[in-house]
């Protein structure tokens, strides 16, 4: 049993508290007290239920120089997530349900984050034949998406909607046209002109998320089951009003946003530095202004994280040939704690929301509130700033675009089920 004394809570419901919550047999058996044998000083703190992350690329197999599943999931639970999806564009990519049971398997043996795995929509995330949904939901998918790769071919994408829609599996879609985008490696215009950099135009994500709702809009005449599409890595402001025009005609479609186009601009090419490579790139403030107002409306369902991590190596050649990726898995929330709540006044509710119940919604999972009986999945957040200091990570990939950003709401206790999985109290 573990008593956590006087701490405020915060759930997609409101704020309340302080009061003492009481753990055990992997719930909350009580919010006013009790005998415990472990006893935290929550003063000061607040309380949440354990966040979600529904983009995360832990490149386990394959590539377990940048990630594994162990680091991946380790700096999850240390950045307050107890659920995590992972990408399955990984060597090879996630697309039998043999791949995604093993990765369920080995995630399940670490007792950390739990992992969700998404598998491929196509073979080889090749764009060309479909994946055995049914049997990849078996194993464990929640997801499909080919992300890292674009789904250049609308009748694919089509009938991957209708193929999904009966299993009430989400398609995710990594939206940039190929033909726009070109080899474009920070956002278009005056900018990228003025540094002499190959632009990523906003209307290749435009365009791609207008095709796909059209896709998605075909899918729903076609099909008796509701077909639902996710976009991933919102970046654009026209994307956004794209979307929330989309939700308004109720189509079913769910969107996300990252922490890093929701607090960097194209601003810090500047700097050449490839940190701030990305895919879609960082935009201008314009979209990113328009990303808040999209979290604040509920055009975005969710904040992911879109962690990629990369060997220091390769993220240290030139901006041209560095790899796109910003790993952001420990310091996501408090990024978007102190950056919306603290200097913008973004309401704390929304912001736990956008980390909790919204991306459970995204996959057909029910709310999670702190009251008797819940669940114990809980992350206890510490508002005393501290600076981002990436030598710290527990991902493999010790390099971030906010080092040295003092923050606030950092995650000092995290627990699974009423485990603790990971702990820096003070
Ligand atoms: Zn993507």
């Amino acid at each position: 049993m573990i008593l956590i004394r006087n701490v405020r809570l915060v759930d997609a419901m409101g704020e309340r508290g302080p009061l003492d919550v009481l753990i055990g047999e992997g719930r909350i058996l009580s919010l006013e007290g009790g005998e415990a044998k472990r006893v935290v000083d929550g003063t000061g703190c607040f309380l949440a239920p354990g966040f979600l992350d529904l983009h995360a690329h832990l490149r386990e197999p394959g590539e377990e120089v940048k990630e594994d599943l162990f680091s991946g999931l380790l700096a999850a639970v240390r950045g307050g997530y107890t659920d995590l999806v992972s990408m399955p564009n990984t060597k090879p990519p996630v697309d039998t349900p043999e791949a995604v049971r093993a990765l369920k398997e080995k995630a399940k043996a670490l007792g950390l984050a739990r992992l969700h795995p998404a598998a491929a929509l196509t073979l080889g995330q090749e764009g060309k034949t479909l994946t055995p949904a049914g049997l990849l939901q078996e194993a464990g998918a929640v997801l499909l998406t080919d992300d890292g790769r674009t789904n250049e071919d609308a009748g694919v994408l089509a009938a991957g909607l209708l193929m999904a829609a009966p299993l009430g599996l989400p398609v995710a879609v990594h939206a940039e046209d190929a033909g726009l985008r070109r080899n474009g490696v920070m956002n278009d215009g005056p900018l990228a002109d003025l540094l002499g950099l190959p632009g990523n135009p906003t209307e290749a994500e435009a365009a791609r998320i207008a095709r796909d709702l059209e896709v998605l809009r075909y899918a729903l005449r076609r099909s008796p089951a509701t077909p639902r599409l996710h976009v991933q890595h919102l970046s654009t402001k026209r994307g956004l009003e794209l979307v929330r025009e989309a939700k308004r005609a109720g189509l079913p479609v769910t969107a996300e946003a990252t922490p890093h186009h929701l607090t960097l601009t194209e601003e810090a090419l500047r700097t050449f530095d490839p940190l701030f490579k990305v895919a879609p790139p960082l935009r201008g403030e314009e979209d990113r202004e328009a990303l808040l107002e999209g979290l604040l409306d509920g055009t975005l369902d969710a904040i992911a994280t879109d962690h990629a991590p990369h060997t220091l190596a390769e993220k240290e050649k030139d901006l041209l040939r560095a790899p796109f990726g910003i790993p952001s898995l420990e310091v996501a929330f408090p990024l978007l704690y102190t950056e919306l709540h603290l200097k913008r006044g973004f309401p704390l509710r929304r912001l736990v929301e956008l980390f909790t119940d919204g991306p459970r919604r995204v996959l057909g999972l029910p709310p999670l509130h702190l009251e008797e009986g819940t669940e114990a999945s809980l992350v206890l957040l510490d508002p005393k700033e501290r600076p981002v200091d990436p030598q710290g990570f527990a991902s493999k990939a010790r390099f971030s675009p906010w080092t040295g950003w003092r923050l606030g709401g950092w995650p000092v206790l995290t627990l699974v089920e009423g485990r603790i999985v990971h702990e820096a109290l003070e």
